[in-house]
Order: structure tokens, then C-alpha cells, then sequence
């Protein structure tokens, strides 16, 4: 299978040489020729499946024909990493083609994205404030938009976005396509997407389970070995590009600075920094300045660096979502990449809960040669998953969850070393 089989516009093959992509990817065989016909589509799909093609290539096509410098697609990303991503596969796939993008985000000069509009262009990826800002100051108008891409919608909801998302909607047009992305499916995105889409098809790729090549480990460590834990698995084990995980913006800024005083080449990606710092850590990491990322949840959404050789969660993730997002991080598009999670005893319940929702236990290390100075790596976490599906399988998500972050505030609050 090839992408000739979608019989797209030659400018636009030509785009697809150009990203050199060779094979469609399963949710792009699945969702493009449904999005070519003017179909809504609700997508269940994560970030590293070839999510955004899937829908780019369909609205490529559907602009190559009909009035240039309109906007005529609107594309809504929960991040200012995704959006800048996401316009970046668009510039690269529509490079042979006159089709434009503009970004539009918060954080950043307002007028350059307004001169940028007031030129022209045919499609827009934005993020819901900055968004809503500009078109009730009168500098956009969304009333020619005929294709809708929400684009991970959970996340979106995670974030507070739901009523700008439900006001940007009434903005654009009744008649209009909608693809609606989503990693998950929790009620109150599906009650939204209902609310969105028209007969939609259902397209859906590896729901809950991380990407296949991707394998994992879990490391028990008592908290505050942690960081000595990481160094030393960081000196015994071949690492490429690596992406570390903490809970908190303060987290990730200490451990980079630690990592750096090791003469690591680490930069730290988190919410205080700004929009510059952030770009400039993400650049820096894809063209192999620093090997190491040490980020938070929030900041690191939608990093699209390929060869990430390790995800790292130094924390353990607040959520199951959490945690498959970012872990799909690495094992991209047929790269094979490893997860390690540390867990300290704290985190038992968060381990049960993954292994469940998973339906698979995680392979348990212990780091030869760490002195874990009388802490039993092997005796942690036992029983728990048994692999059977259980008659309800669903995870108790907000009880148990809201529960386990908790606990887990109260202990990183007692501990010095947050
Ligand atoms: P996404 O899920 O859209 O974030 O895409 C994940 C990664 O897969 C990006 O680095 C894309 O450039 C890459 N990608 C998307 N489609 C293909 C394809 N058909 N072949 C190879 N790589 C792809």
C-alpha cells in the first residue's frame, strides 16, 4: 500500500516525498479516504500514530480546489507545541502547493499573527484563547470554514478548554466537516463529540495500549534514591535522544540543573519558561544539541522529535493518560524506543491502575549494581494485575485517581527534595 491508492493531487504527492513518507500509516489507510469523501470522522488515535497526515492530506486535497486566502480550515490544538508542529507537517506537505498556515497562540506577539491573517491564508491551527481573542477583536473570520479539526480533544478538556471550544464552534459554520481526534474516550469527550459530528466513522488506533514498539520497565526505588538511581542507570545504559518525566515545573528544573552540573547536555522544558526558551529547548534537543529533555506533562505535549531512544518518568505519572501519552513519545512510527518508570512505594496504587488499564504487567528491573541500600527492588508491587480481563474492566478513574494524587501531594509536600 502506498499513498497513490488516495489518488491526491500531484502538488501534494509531491509533499508526501518531500516529509518522505513511503507507506501510509494504519490510521492514515483508515481515516484519509473517509475524510476525502466530506465525512466526519471521530478518531481515536495518540500522538506518534501518523495522526496529523491523517487528517493534514484530506484538507490539503480539499484546498487545492477553490478560492485561495480564505480561511477554510480551522485546526484547534490544545498546545502551542502541537500547534507549532502541526503547522510545520502542514508546511512541509503543502510546500509544492500555494496553500498557506498560520499559527495563532498565546504568549506571544499578538500582531505578527494578525499581519500574518490580515495576508492571507487558507488554514489556521490555534489554540482556543488566543483564538477566541482575535476573532472577537474583529482581525478573523471563521464563517468561510469548511473543515473543523479538533485535534486531542481529551487533553483539550483536561486543560479547561471546553467552553472556548464549544464558543469557537458556534463561530464556524453548521455545514462544515469535522475530524475530531481524541487519545481517549472518557464521557464527557464522547457527549462532545456527539454534539460535534454528523454520522460520524469511527476510525481508532491502539485505544489505550502504548505504541507496540515501545517496551517498558518499572524500577522501584524509595524516593529519595531516585536521582541517583537515574545517574546510575544513565551511565550503564546506551541511551540516544532521552526524554525525562517529573511531576512539577520546579522538578524538572532542579534535576536538569543536577544533570548539567554531570556534564550531560540537558535542558529543562516546562510552563515558567517562555515561548522562545521553550522553542529553543525543543530545537535544541531535535538537532542534537542536548541529548537529554527534562520536562513536564503539560510542556512536552506534542514534542514531535523522532529517535527518542528513552522515556523516562523520574515521577510517576498522575494519570493512566499521562502515562500513555508520554510514553508514546518514543516507538514512533516503527522506531523502537524503552520506557522507564520509577516507582516508589508511594506510587502502588498508580502501578496497579496502569497494569490494569494496560491489561499487562510491567516487566519489574532492578539495577545491577546500585546500592538500594537495603530496599528490595523484587519484593515491590506483587500481585495486583493477573492478566484475566476482569467482568468490569474499566478503571475506577476519578475516585481512585483523585485519591492517589492526594496522598501523593501530601508526600512530595513532606519531602525535601521536590
Ligand atoms: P503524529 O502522530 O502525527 O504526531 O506523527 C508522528 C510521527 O510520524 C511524525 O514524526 C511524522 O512525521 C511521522 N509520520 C507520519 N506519517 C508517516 C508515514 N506515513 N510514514 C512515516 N512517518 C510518518
Amino acid at each position: 500500500m502506498d499513498f497513490e491508492q488516495f489518488s491526491l493531487d500531484p502538488r501534494i504527492s509531491a509533499g508526501i516525498r518531500v516529509a518522505r513518507y513511503t507507506t501510509p500509516t494504519p490510521i492514515q489507510e483508515q481515516a484519509i479516504p473517509i475524510a476525502l469523501e466530506g465525512r466526519d470522522i471521530l478518531g481515536i488515535a495518540q500522538t506518534g500514530t501518523g495522526k496529523t497526515a491523517a487528517f493534514v492530506l484530506p484538507i490539503l486535497q480539499r484546498l487545492t480546489k477553490g478560492k485561495l486566502r480564505k480561511v477554510r480550515a480551522l485546526i484547534v490544538s490544545p498546545t502551542r507545541e502541537l500547534a507549532e508542529q502541526t503547522h510545520q507537517v502542514i508546511r512541509v506537505l503543502a510546500k509544492k502547493t500555494k496553500i498557506r498556515s498560520v499559527t495563532i497562540y498565546g504568549g506571544v506577539n499578538k500582531n505578527r499573527q494578525i499581519d500574518a491573517i490580515r495576508r492571507g491564508t487558507e488554514i489556521i491551527v490555534a489554540c482556543p484563547g488566543r483564538l477566541l481573542d482575535i476573532v472577537s477583536d474583529g482581525h478573523l473570520d471563521l464563517s468561510q470554514v469548511e473543515v473543523l479539526v479538533l485535534d486531542e480533544a481529551d487533553r483539550m478538556f483536561d486543560m479547561g478548554f471546553l467552553p472556548d471550544v464549544k464558543r469557537i464552534i458556534k463561530l464556524i459554520p453548521a455545514k462544515r466537516q469535522a475530524l475530531f481526534f481524541s487519545a481517549t474516550m472518557p464521557k464527557d469527550i464522547r457527549q462532545l463529540a456527539d454534539k460535534i459530528l454528523v454520522d460520524p466513522a469511527t476510525v481508532q488506533i491502539g485505544m489505550i495500549a502504548p505504541a507496540k514498539t515501545v517496551s517498558h520497565a518499572l524500577y522501584p526505588v524509595p524516593f529519595k534514591q531516585k536521582k541517583s538511581l537515574l545517574f546510575h542507570l544513565l551511565k550503564s545504559t546506551a541511551t540516544g535522544r532521552v526524554l525525562i518525566f517529573t511531576r512539577t515545573k520546579r522538578r524538572a528544573r532542579y534535576l536538569a540543573s543536577d544533570l548539567a552540573k554531570r556534564s550531560y547536555r540537558v535542558s529543562a522544558l516546562q510552563g515558567n519558561m517562555s515561548q522562545n526558551a521553550r522553542q529553543r529547548a525543543i530545537d535544541g534537543f531535535k538537532n542534537s544539541k542536548y541529548d537529554i529533555l527534562v520536562a513536564t506533562d503539560v510542556a512536552s505535549r506534542g514534542i514531535d522529535v523522532s529517535d527518542i531512544s528513552h522515556v523516562i518518568n523520574f515521577d510517576m505519572p498522575d494519570t493512566i493518560d499521562a502515562y500513555t501519552h508520554r510514553i508514546g513519545r518514543t516507538g514512533r512510527v516503527d522506531q523502537s524506543g524503552e520506557a522507564f518508570t520509577f516507582a516508589s512505594p508511594e506510587d502502588s496504587q498508580m502501578v496497579r491502575e496502569i497494569e490494569k488499564t494496560l491489561k499487562t504487567k510491567i516487566e519489574r528491573r532492578r539495577l545491577p549494581e546500585f546500592d538500594y541500600a537495603g530496599f528490595k527492588p523484587e519484593s515491590q508491587f506483587q500481585g495486583g494485575h493477573s492478566n484475566q480481563p476482569r467482568a468490569n474492566s474499566s478503571p475506577k478513574k476519578n475516585g481512585s485517581r483523585n485519591h492517589q494524587s492526594q496522598r501523593n501531594k501530601r508526600y512530595y509536600k513532606k519531602t525535601k527534595h521536590n
